[in-house]
């Protein structure tokens, strides 16, 4: 059978080794247990033997009729059994044409071919009827042996074979159904009709399963492909992440030699180490030095967020006073909130809050991260405050914790941003001409650092009215007992909604 007598057009026509260009076989064709019980009832009907072979000469199913004893009989004298086994040869695997003894009976085969009849050397009869389905020889019916309604004595020849007696052989072949050629011929047609339909549901039962079977495998096999390129495209997108994160180290590392020079140097300057300035030096030497340690907080956080990246941020835990902290990191943002004109408060826990466990350095930059943001996109006249919890069961970590706020009534950040500030490198407004500074790190590493600690940040904002970043950490970070823990690399998730 071929795809273009199937009539697919479907890629599964094409697709080469597919079913529909593959042979068919009986046995793909038929289920065993059902045909079997097919060919056993019609053999008790007919009462004539029927054996269906495919074409390598396999038995599909067989029922012997009532020949039996006749043959049992023949076969107990040894020249018997071997043209017996001659005939079957013949039978089961000769040309379906008339040769070799076979004679073509009138009128086509049912399923194709020549209709066939072979004598047999004991007067018996068969007729052998080629399975063919679609163009495709699949095999053959023997259908016998039955007595031919002529025959009216058993051969003399029959007498010559040793151990043979005429007597009991005729007695023996009256079991066996006599019947004219006519007659089997239509009982062959019958059976090929039974055959041609159980062939045509088994053939649709096939194909359907195999055509599942291939789609499935198809899939399967572009997915396993599509899996291996996302792989590979992973592997190089680490790769290029893993020599951006090693190109902004190095650059910040050598920037940040010659930039601490300069800074030293200018301050010499400006303290009058080497001799007096006139005020407007002094005022250039002033913006240098002003300028060039805003550099230097740029190029650390590339140098931290690069480390971070890498996984090579260790934290190193210690007994912290978080109130203590939360004030030293206000008075660093102080000078700034100032020239600004905010109004920065701060609220701590009615109680004296008892030490936490946290890397003490890590968590100041998180605090002054968050209030420098603050101060930065806050307009002049707004305000600022920060507020730290009493210590607590803190639901989000299910442990007991603390919470600090950072509230402001600055420029808001949209919905749809929130997700995105905690990104590397990303900021809201990222055009050429934006007005606030920075490198759009600051989240990025205030969230490693947060969830080294084993702790959550989250944001709830409102566009021109303001944000509040909350933080919320652990007592003591699940990882602080077993010695320094390095920060694992950042994947995005989203933050919490606070
Ligand atoms: P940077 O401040 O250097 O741009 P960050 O990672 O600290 O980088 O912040 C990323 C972006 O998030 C900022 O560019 C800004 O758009 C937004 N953002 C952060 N904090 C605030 C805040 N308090 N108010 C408004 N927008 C903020």
């Amino acid at each position: 059978m071929s795809a273009e007598k199937m009539g697919s057009g479907g890629e599964m026509g094409r697709a080469a080794g597919s079913v529909l260009q593959r042979e068919l076989a009986l046995t793909d064709m038929l289920d065993p247990d059902t045909f079997g019980g097919v060919v056993d009832s019609l053999g008790e009907l007919y009462q004539v033997g029927i054996r269906v072979l495919d074409t390598r000469g396999r038995t599909l199913a067989e029922v012997k009729g009532g020949s039996g004893d006749f043959c049992g009989y023949i076969h107990a004298s040894p020249e018997g059994r071997s043209r017996s086994a001659a005939l079957a040869a013949r039978l089961h695997e000769g040309p379906l044409t008339p040769t070799q003894g076979a004679r073509s009976v009138p009128g086509t085969s049912p399923l194709g071919g020549e209709l066939l009849a072979l004598p047999c050397f004991t007067g018996l009869r068969y007729l052998l009827m080629p399975v063919r389905w679609d163009g495709d020889e699949l095999g053959r019916v023997v259908f016998g042996p039955f007595v031919p309604e002529e025959l009216a004595e058993p051969p003399a020849s029959l007498g010559e074979l040793a151990g043979v007696d005429v007597a009991r052989a005729r007695e023996l072949m009256a079991r066996v159904r006599r019947l004219s050629e006519h007659e089997a011929t239509k009982l062959v047609a019958h059976f090929a009709q039974v055959l041609a339909a159980l062939l045509a549901s088994g053939q649709k039962s096939h194909l359907t399963s195999q055509l599942h079977l291939e789609a499935t495998l198809e899939t399967q096999r572009e997915l396993e492909t599509q899996n291996a390129q996302l792989m590979r495209l992973n592997q190089r997108l680490k790769e290029a992440d893993r020599l951006k994160s090693s190109f902004l180290s190095t650059v910040s590392h050598e920037l940040r030699t010659p930039l601490s020079s300069i800074i030293g140097y200018s301050e010499m300057l400006s303290e009058g180490l080497v001799g007096g300035l006139n005020p407007e030096q002094m005022q250039f030497v002033r913006t240098i030095t002003e300028k060039g340690n805003t550099l230097l907080k740029l190029i650390s956080s590339i140098l931290d967020m690069s480390q971070i990246e890498a996984g090579k941020v260790r934290l190193a835990f210690e007994w912290v006073d978080v109130q203590e902290l939360v004030e030293s990191a206000l008075t660093s943002v102080m000078p700034q909130a100032q020239r600004k004109g905010l109004t920065v408060t701060v609220r701590m826990p009615q109680v004296v809050q008892p030490r936490v466990v946290a890397d003490r350095e890590k968590l100041r930059q998180v605090v002054v991260n968050l209030l420098a943001n603050s101060v930065k996109f806050t307009p002049g006249g707004g305000r600022v405050e920060v507020r730290l919890s009493e210590l607590g069961p803190q639901p989000r970590l299910g442990v007991s914790g603390y919470r600090i706020e950072v509230e402001d009534t600055g420029v808001g950040i949209p919905e749809d941003q929130r997700a995105r500030i905690f990104q590397s490198f990303y900021q809201v407004d990222d055009s050429p001409t934006r007005e606030y500074g920075g490198a759009g790190l600051g989240l990025a590493i205030v969230k490693s650092y947060v969830e080294g600690h084993g702790g959550r940040v989250g944001v709830t904002s409102e566009v021109g009215k303001g944000s509040c970043f909350t933080v919320v950490l652990p007592q003591e970070p699940p990882l602080s007992g077993q010695g320094p823990a390095y920060i694992p690399p950042p994947i995005d998730t989203e933050p919490d909604r606070f």
